[in-house]
């Protein structure tokens, strides 16, 4: 017999996990665990991966020109496709105006989520850290990056009898991960029925997407599918000069795994497969616009940041000046660029914006009933765009790819 495609395996997994969600939520737990094991098998390979794939990403892409251009562009792509994703969703929000009207009311709280929150200043300063070693143990990933790209630099600059083993020595953890990684896809079914069924069991709101929150939700929906079928779509087409259907088909388990772990940095080892392995870009610039994408490229939460902000100062009556909504989408864009690649990241930078408007940062729990949905489907978008940022980067290095 032969073999399902892993995308048509997953799908599966999808629907019997929204079944079982719906119909067995007290037995959920009999499930669940696959979710978790298959998570923290993600979850172990990320920060090897992450370092030793910009260190070998930052030493092949070689000297410091070739390093400014392919640098230049990774983040010239990150800043448009985000800025463009916050004026679709502010856009959007500006004319269904879901906050006017909507019957919601003010009285919910949040304390744990607020308390985690810092300034732009302090997240900036912390890109530096302090202790790398206290950097891998806890995650820290903006500091992890910024290690390994100082670390991938100098070592161009070292003597070659010194440069070669090491250089040696990085490259094979990097294989090592990636063959660790494909392992664990194998998985992905299982770990997605596992999550997904957690999730929908989880649900004791459904019933806030129909009332109140639903015009809300579907604000943030039709902007992030604008974002993700036109924006990027053409991007890719007409930049990237790359199929975009056939590159959809390519990452359609990591837009899975992103949907279903609502994480870009578990989804990370996935994503660098598929365009790798699927797609046909080198290793050099998947690894080095990869990691750096999943932490700060993230189109999805930026446009859901700005929506939400204004459905919350919409839901308050608060007139919203030009200046202040400029504003808005400057902050938008720095609040993604903050929110690290887990679940409801964004949820908890939103507060910057919010703080900066005046607005009580209680409002977040306004919008908590329906944030973990949403969430899915930002992560996702995240995920896609910064795949068509890696495709569209290599095509413009004149790499060919496998479509
Ligand atoms: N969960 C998102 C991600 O990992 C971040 C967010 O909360 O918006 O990309």
């Amino acid at each position: 017999m032969k073999k399902l495609a892993l995308h048509w395996q997953i799908l599966i997994a999808l629907v019997l996990a929204i079944l079982f969600g719906i119909f067995l939520p007290e037995q959920v737990s009999y499930i669940s665990w696959m979710g978790d094991v298959f998570l923290r098998g993600l979850k172990m390979v990320i920060i090897p991966l992450i370092l030793s794939s910009i260190i070998t990403g930052v030493a092949g892409i070689g000297n410091s020109a070739n390093l400014g251009r392919v640098g230049g562009k990774t983040m010239g792509y990150y800043l448009l496709t985000s800025t463009i994703a916050i004026v679709t969703g502010l856009f959007l929000v500006n004319i269904i105006k879901p906050g006017v009207d909507s019957g919601i009311e003010l009285n919910s709280s949040v304390n744990s989520i607020l308390n985690q929150h810092d300034s732009i200043g302090q997240t900036l300063i912390k890109i530096i850290p302090e202790n790398i070693f206290q950097s891998f143990a806890s995650g820290d990933m903006l500091g992890i990056i910024f290690f390994a790209l100082l670390f991938g630099f100098f070592l161009t600059k070292i003597k070659a009898e010194y440069r070669e083993p090491t250089l040696k020595v990085v490259n094979g953890v990097f294989e090592v991960m990636m063959k660790i990684t494909m392992f664990i896809i194998r998985f992905t079914p299982l770990g997605i029925l596992g999550l997904v069924a957690g999730v929908v069991a989880d649900q004791k709101n459904i019933m806030d997407v129909a009332t109140g929150l639903g015009s809300y939700f579907l604000t943030v929906l039709i902007a992030l599918v604008i974002h993700g079928t036109v924006t990027l779509l053409l991007i890719t087409y007409f930049v990237g000069r790359v199929n975009p259907f056939k590159h959809f088909r390519a990452m359609s388990t990591p837009l899975l795994t992103a949907f279903s772990t609502s994480s870009s940095s578990a989804t990370l080892p996935l994503t660098m497969e598929a365009v790798e392995n699927n797609g046909g870009v080198s290793q050099k610039i998947s690894s080095f616009t990869l990691p750096l994408g999943a932490t700060i490229n993230m189109d999805g939460t930026a446009l859901y940041e700005c929506v939400a902000v204004i459905f919350i100062a919409q839901i308050y009556g608060m007139e919203l000046s030009i200046v202040n909504q400029v504003m808005i989408v400057l902050l938008s864009l720095l609040a993604s660029i903050g929110a690290a690649g887990i679940p409801m990241a964004g949820l908890v930078t939103i507060t910057i914006i919010l703080s900066y408007l005046g607005l009580p940062l209680e409002a977040v729990g306004l919008i908590l009933a329906v944030d973990r949905p949403l969430d899915m489907l930002r992560t996702t978008v995240n995920v896609w765009s910064d795949s068509c940022g890696a495709v569209t980067i290599a095509k413009s290095e004149g790499e060919k790819l496998k479509y």
